[in-house]
């Protein structure tokens, strides 16, 4: 799905070079590069602060903490996404309480978003899917409207600019009141293991994150709250300062490859192309199709048999998961959530485009259609 190994080897000799400096310095822990990286990244997205943490799940729980959330409350999650995003709700006592998503850019609703609020929600968490924003003007005005957080999960989507309708463009995952991403490998900005960051323009906030995530501690060894221990790897940091520069160009590359599976892909009746959204540009963490007429699942079928990989991202709704049936009623469904875990499957992305391999799987898919 991902070409990792041939990123790498591009930038074989900066990487290497961090790395070995990392070792040498033995500040395996808080070492110079994560204050470096944390400096270059609040620059690139224009953010007051950036808190570096140890993955995009902990930066969601901090979060949550950081906001001061209670066992009791609602947030209000997108049915549709990767189960990190409702998990940490339902692990600090909070109730995920889970909306339509729309069916052409698979993001949250706004539409469904207030039929959902009660006294006891107190945040919203958009998920930037697959690379793409959330209707954020829209989102953020029902936050205003019913005072409550806005939490954006920006793990896919990195580097991707929203345009409001006042021409005001802004990064997301720096919006809401706090953003959270993911160094996961085959995140657009991965780091070589587990890692995360919490990103927000409040002051305050940023202190009472940085005091979470460091076992509730301002002072060594004097702790005010009940905090955790959520750190990025020195190591880590090295990387991700060397591909932090390039992941403009990589978010070009990811776009140049999507352009040429939807010319190759466009004409098929039954196959839907990746929809842009007018509002966000698009980082493409995925390539993803729509299939119609149940064709989906004998398509991967036949792809797989042609050693062409392809993924399901997500197979099944939040609401039908086992670990969530607490939250719902049995019966409880929402359509397009289920209609998209029929028919999405996402083709190879990545930042080393070869046309080749693109029009192996172009022509695949255009066998199986005809
Ligand atoms: C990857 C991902 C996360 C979790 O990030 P980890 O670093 O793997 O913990 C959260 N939300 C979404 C939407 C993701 O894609």
């Amino acid at each position: 799905m991902v070409d990792l190994k041939g990123q790498y080897l591009k930038i074989k000799r900066e990487i290497d070079q961090g790395i070995l400096d990392c070792l040498e310095s033995t500040e395996y822990i808080n070492g110079t590069a994560v204050k470096q990286f944390q400096k270059d990244f609040e620059s690139y997205l224009d953010v007051k602060h950036v808190i570096p943490c140890a993955n995009g799940t902990d930066a969601l729980q901090i979060a949550m903490m950081a906001l001061g959330l209670q066992p009791g409350d609602e947030v209000i999650c997108p049915a549709f996404t990767y189960v990190a995003t409702a998990e940490v709700i339902g692990l600090l006592g909070l109730k995920p309480v889970m909306v339509d998503v729309l069916p052409d850019t698979f993001n949250i609703d706004p539409s469904c978003i207030e039929q959902f609020i009660t006294p006891k929600t107190k945040a919203i968490v958009p998920v930037h899917l697959y690379g793409q924003s959330a209707d954020m003007e829209s989102i953020m005005a029902i936050a205003k409207k019913h005072n409550l957080f806005v939490i954006e999960d920006n793990a896919q989507a990195i580097g991707a600019d929203y345009t409001f309708s006042s021409g005001e463009v802004k990064k997301t995952g720096t919006i809401g009141h706090i953003g959270c991403t993911s160094f996961f490998p085959s995140k657009n900005l991965g780091c070589y293991g587990d890692g995360g960051a919490l990103l927000t323009n409040n002051d305050d906030l940023a202190q009472t994150i940085r005091i979470i995530a460091n076992h509730g501690q301002e002072k060594k060894y004097y702790h005010k709250v009940l905090g955790c221990n959520s750190r990025l790897d020195t190591i880590q940091a090295e990387i991700l300062k060397v591909k932090l520069k390039y992941l403009d160009t990589y978010s070009k590359a990811r776009n140049e490859m999507a352009a040429y599976y939807d010319e190759g892909l466009k004409n098929i009746p039954g196959v839907t192309i990746p929809k842009r959204f007018s509002q966000s540009t698009h980082v493409f963490h995925q390539y993803t199709l729509l299939i119609k007429n149940g064709k989906r699942d004998t398509l991967q079928n036949y792809l797989e048999e042609k050693s062409i990989p392809s993924m399901i991202y997500y197979p099944l709704p939040l609401y039908k998961q086992e670990a969530f049936q607490k939250y719902v009623e049995p019966d409880f469904s929402l359509p397009v959530t289920e209609k998209l875990c029929q028919e999405v499957i996402s083709l190879p992305i990545h930042t080393e485009f070869k046309p080749e391999i693109s029009d192996k799987i172009i022509n695949e898919i255009q066998i199986f259609f005809t």
